[in-house]
């Protein structure tokens, strides 16, 4: 990838933020972080819906510049279909590596009304900690309502937001 080839001489530290949103509805899973949670609704996607997973997809790609989520695993392409995102978390870090970047650290916020996502924090960064070749410790993940207002607060979505930094390797 011509984007990403081109970074390998640069040797700086590089930032990147990726922000997600996906509808909750009954009758789908709920995977977050790579964890299924019981709840009675789940997120509904072209892939299993893992709005952090997805978020943090977007933030690795935007650290070298190397476009979207979509771009690389478009919505509209059969073979990604109910995809588990650890999949595509696992190919976004093949294509960190060949840009010759690793995870520094990641800070993630999702937002939810519900369920209640503190019991499951750690389970998260921990299954996240193993995609990204980190430290458990190099992986934040933070939960918030948005007190009742707008899509999270009525319960219509998740949303998630998350920063990161890459070191060359
Ligand atoms: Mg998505």
């Amino acid at each position: 990838m011509a984007y990403a080839t081109s970074l390998t001489n640069m040797k700086t530290i590089r930032i990147g933020y990726g922000f997600d949103v996906h509808r909750l509805s009954e009758g789908y899973p709920l995977y977050l972080g790579g964890v299924l949670i019981e709840h009675s609704k789940g997120l509904v996607g072209h892939s299993d819906a893992d709005v952090l997973i997805h978020a943090i997809c977007d933030a690795l790609l935007g650290a070298i510049a190397a476009g979207d989520i979509g771009s690389h695993f478009p919505p509209t392409d059969e073979q990604y279909r109910g995809i588990d995102s650890k999949i595509l978390l696992a190919k976004v870090m093949e294509l960190i590596s060949q840009a010759g970047y690793q995870l520094g650290n990641l800070d993630a916020t999702v937002a939810a009304e519900a369920p209640k996502l503190r019991p499951h924090i750690d389970r998260m960064r921990s299954c996240l900690a193993e995609l990204l070749q980190t430290d458990i410790a190099n992986v934040s993940v933070k939960a918030t309502t948005t007190e009742g207002l707008g899509y999270t607060g009525r319960g219509e979505g998740v949303a998630a937001y998350v920063s990161v930094l890459l070191f060359p390797l």
